[in-house]
């Protein structure tokens, strides 16, 4: 489970973030994750709510919003939804042949300060 090291680095992140923006409150951050980037979503909220109650974001609130992974295929060059088309190009059929475009990233998509 490494939820928590994401919890731990996304505050890190954020204490820069806010330090360098001179936020002085957090309402909610939003954060894109890929859905083939292997992390829960669920456990990352709890990972979350465990480890910011001693930090300044305790009461700061942790949106998830999951992205789609797509990969682009190698024989036609055709973009699709992986999980989707179950690992097969919709174009040409080539099953597992494609390159991953996104679903990995854990990236900060969006800060509401007050
Ligand atoms: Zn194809």
């Amino acid at each position: 489970m490494h939820e928590m090291g994401i919890a731990i680095e996304l505050i890190d992140t954020l204490e820069e973030l806010c330090k360098s923006n001179k936020v002085k409150k957090l309402v909610s951050v939003t954060l894109n994750l890929g859905e083939a980037s292997m992390v829960v979503p669920r456990y990352l909220e709890e990972c979350w709510e465990a480890s910011v109650p001693d930090t300044e974001f305790k009461d700061t609130k942790l949106k998830i919003v999951q992205t789609v992974a797509k990969g682009k295929c190698n024989v036609c060059g055709t973009e699709f939804e992986i999980a989707k088309n179950s690992q097969k190009c919709p174009n040409c059929g080539a099953v597992n042949n494609f390159v991953p475009i996104s679903g990995m990233e854990i990236e900060i998509k969006e800060l509401e300060a007050e």
